[in-house]
């Protein structure tokens, strides 16, 4: 086992891994910005490392930094956490390359499915049911991409090959709009992901997104840990999050679920992973494969009380998974909700000093954040600071939990989204389940892109 870890990562997912090493009794090393030096869980890391200034090009992704961090301090493996330099392929193989232990998987697994057109195009070959769409990448012959969308069939989705985070998909509802919405998603994916390569898929009209998490280690053997249910989203961002989906037949889970686990034997994955789909009318369609720890990670935690981070580091360490499929037991349900510094109807970003910070308790609640009173929430990143989650014996008790612990949520001196989650705990149509990717968008009218 390893003796000391990099978290390369900051917020409340580098103290969330920070807590699976310290309990396994694994030394930490923290890097940081400039901006997040006096953070409490920089402290709490047995070592900490200032990578850069704040903003994160030039601290968080920077790759020779963060190797030369893991050098000084003899750390052995680098865990990467989420975003940041979690799916970067050329930052998992210098890691390898320069002696460490990247916890994830192979850097070659990561590009495949970096790459979405290639990611579809391997779990097509594995068995695992895709949206219908174009055949690998759009040409750049116009005749050719009228054609393709006639085929598949109005509305369609063009999409980056790059893209990720909810950005660089762009939705045609017309011919006459087809081209142009081509040649300006194509633009924008070369800008954001240096990559102009677009594909095209049937828009699905009413979906949920649900998704499958798997672990899988490197002697051969995968499981699927359950699924989760992340329909309730804002600008193709998850908000809420829940496990098991409501109103998901147990067959229909266990098949898709075995479908992955088998999937993942045949790339030889390696490490915890997720499977995204579409899911309309009692069938899937694959979107994309996570290759990394997700931020809702915790709701699966909850109702199969494993610890997905040590796990990761468990298979990090060439262990063998040390359960079987049929060890794994879903117990319960469990929501989480993702706490951003943000007005809670018009979302513009809210950082700040917070001066007062008073944390929900009680059975079946959970808080995973590295915010306190007295500190602030700097500019430069993501506006999370934190998830609420709660587990019930069923769903009903977990949103109960969630409604009272939403109440006794108190944070001054920035806003926060916790008011519209208290809206859709209360929401009727979120209460039966089984709201589409789009429910949220529609009730708080304002439309998707
Ligand atoms: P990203 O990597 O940016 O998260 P995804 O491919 O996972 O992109 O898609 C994110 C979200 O975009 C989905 O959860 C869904 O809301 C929407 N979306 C993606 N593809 C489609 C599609 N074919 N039809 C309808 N909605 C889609």
């Amino acid at each position: 086992m390893f003796e000391k870890i990099l978290i390369a990562n900051r917020g409340e997912i580098a103290l969330r891994v920070q807590r699976a090493c310290r309990e396994l009794g694994i030394k930490t090393v923290a890097v940081h910005s400039e901006a997040d030096r006096d953070a409490k869980y920089v402290k709490l890391a047995d070592e900490s490392v200032c990578i850069g200034p704040a903003l994160s090009t030039k601290s968080y992704l920077n790759i020779p930094a963060i190797i030369s961090a893991a050098e000084v301090t003899d750390a052995q493996a680098i865990h990467p956490g989420y975003g940041f330099l979690s799916e970067n392929a050329d930052f998992a193989e210098r890691v390898e390359q320069s002696g460490f232990v990247f916890i994830g998987p192979r850097a070659e697994t990561i590009r495949l499915m970096g790459d979405k057109v290639s990611a579809k195009d391997a779990m097509k070959k594995a068995g695992v049911p895709c949206v219908p769409g174009s055949d690998g990448a759009l040409p750049d012959d116009p005749a050719e991409i009228i054609k393709t969308a006639k085929r598949v069939g109005y509305p369609v989705i063009i999409k980056a090959a790059g893209g990720g985070g909810g950005r660089g998909m762009r939705v045609v509802h017309t011919e006459a709009a087809l081209l142009n919405a081509v040649n300006m998603t194509r633009a924008e994916a070369q800008s954001a992901f240096g990559n102009p390569m677009v594909y095209m898929e049937k828009f699905l009209e009413n979906p949920r997104h649900i998704e499958i998490q798997v672990l899988a280690d490197e002697h051969g053997n995968a499981v699927f840990l359950g699924d989760r249910d992340c329909s309730m989203q804002r600008r193709h961002q998850k908000i809420i999050e829940e496990a098991p989906s409501p109103l998901l037949p147990e067959r229909l889970r266990d098949k898709i679920g075995e479908r992955c686990a088998e999937a993942c034997r045949k790339i030889k994955y390696r490490g915890a992973g997720t499977f995204e789909f579409l899911y309309e009318n009692g069938e899937f369609y694959f979107i994309e494969m996570n290759t990394r720890l997700q931020v809702e990670h915790t709701v699966t935690e909850m109702i199969t009380g494993l610890d997905l981070v040590q796990q990761q580091i468990f298979i990090a360490a060439g262990e063998k998974l040390p359960f079987r499929q049929r060890d794994i037991v879903l117990t319960g349900h469990a929501i989480e909700c993702r706490i951003n510094a943000e007005d809670p109807y018009t979302f513009v970003p809210s950082p700040g000093f917070i001066n007062r910070f008073h944390l929900p308790g009680g059975p079946g609640v959970r808080v995973d954040t590295h915010v306190y009173g007295g500190y602030t929430v700097p500019p430069h990143y993501d506006s999370m600071i934190g998830k609420l989650i709660t587990h019930g014996a069923t769903r009903e008790q977990a949103i109960a939990r969630m409604r009272v612990a939403l109440s006794e949520m108190n944070v001054e001196g920035i806003k926060t989204n916790t008011a519209l989650h208290a809206d859709l705990m209360a929401d009727l149509a979120f209460q039966q389940g089984g709201t589409s990717i789009h429910y949220l968008e529609q009730k708080l009218g304002i439309s998707s892109k």
